[in-house]
């Protein structure tokens, strides 16, 4: 946050900052998307809604996970949440008391510890490493178990390194889960965005996986409709409600115009998505190899989402530290980057390519101008 300030200050001063900070999408919610929340308007669907969504909805997700990503939902087991963000809150808020921990895989996205923490339970942190394309395992979740882990989350393809878990990973740690009655909650925010080799996959397509298993999804990033605030919640019937109890106390209902967009997106054609998901693969192949040609960054490949996750050297071969080395960006070069710490993996800078070539080719020319410096 400190860095995109800066930022923020420098743009303010007509400085042309090239901004590889954005967690979003740099394309617009796709047009018919946009026509039926207009249309909702005009037809006055301004009322509250059902707590976990109007019911074409709730069976629009299940058909679109279903025909998508092979899983067998039915609207009662679904809840449409303001967001990725309230999906994993809500099921967080529902299954953690005082002191019970959850195992989430670092490199993590940022909201997870302070969920887990806001609840009163305790982050228990699996590091996945670089050596490994930051894959999470079955063995190393096994071995942060203890009597206290209710849940275990796993994040497909990754924020922040675009790492991808295969099929027959995720089929072990779901295995792992099972045999010792904990959750899985699988983040499929970026379900979607996958190259190369790596195609969309859910765990909950494998038979008899539902049980224990909970899936968080979002509308934000397929769709580009991060503004809107919609994703949702699949899993069990009981715990769906008990989500629904919580929802019914905070946020109410997703704004009913955003369902209605939402409904759209689900039904409606995709075309729009693969145009998308076609530019973000250029653009992952162009910036991969522009910064593996830029001395002293070490860069996985990233089979998902929309990041890059170099580790940056010293001159003399030594971990960077990535704070300073984002701080010296910012002040010398005009470019803002997140910095690993972030995460929780210093060493690291986290590169979105949600931006255009043109502007991923200007922040190249800078990075190689930075890091090739004497
Ligand atoms: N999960 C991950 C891994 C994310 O990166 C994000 C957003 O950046 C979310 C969930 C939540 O997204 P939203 O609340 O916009 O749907």
């Amino acid at each position: 946050m400190a860095v995109l300030m800066e930022a923020e200050k420098l743009r303010a001063r007509g400085i042309d900052v090239v901004d590889f900070g954005p967690g979003e999408p740099d394309f617009a919610t796709p047009d018919h998307i946009k026509k039926a929340a207009i249309r909702a308007l005009d037809e006055n669907r301004t009322k509250y809604t059902p707590t976990a969504g109007i019911m074409p909805l709730r069976q629009a997700v299940c058909d679109w996970h279903a025909k998508n990503l092979g899983s067998s939902y039915e609207p009662k087991e679904c809840v449409v949440t303001a967001g990725g963000k309230i999906a994993i809150f809500n099921v967080i808020l529902s299954l953690i008391n005082a002191g019970d921990e959850v195992v989430i895989p670092a490199p993590y996205w940022v909201s997870y510890p302070d969920i887990v923490k806001f609840a009163g339970g305790k982050p228990v942190f699996v590091q996945t490493l670089d050596s490994d394309n930051f894959c999470l395992r079955a063995a190393a979740v096994e071995k942060a178990l203890t009597p206290k882990t209710r849940i275990v989350i796993a994040n497909s393809p990754n924020n922040p390194t675009g790492a991808v878990i295969p099929p027959e990973a995720f089929a072990k740690i779901l295995g792992v889960c099972r045999k010792h009655g904990v959750w899985l909650l699988s983040d499929e925010c970026y379900s979607h965005f996958t190259y190369g080799k790596a195609k969309p996959f859910s765990i909950a397509s494998l038979p008899g996986a539902k049980e224990t298993l909970i899936i968080a999804g979002s509308l934000s990033k397929t769709f580009a409709m991060t503004g809107w605030r919609v994703g949702y919640t699949l899993s069990p019937e009981a715990l769906t409600g008990a989500m629904i109890k919580l929802q019914s106390q905070s946020v109410s209902n997703v704004t009913s115009i955003t369902q209605h967009a939402a409904l759209e997106a689900l039904r409606g054609p995709m075309d729009s998505v693969g145009v998308m998901l076609a530019e973000y693969a250029r653009r992952r192949s162009h910036i991969l190899a522009g910064l593996r040609a830029i001395p002293r960054i070490e860069c996985t490949e990233p089979e998902g989402a929309f990041y890059v996750f170099p580790k940056v050297k010293t001159k003399d071969g030594g971990i960077a530290d990535s704070v300073a080395v984002t701080r010296e960006l910012l002040e010398r070069e005009y470019v803002a980057v997140v910095p690993g710490d972030a995460f929780g993996a210093p060493g690291h800078l986290r590169i979105s390519y949600a931006t255009s070539i043109e502007r991923i080719d200007e922040g190249l020319r800078r990075l190689n101008h930075f890091f090739s410096a004497a």
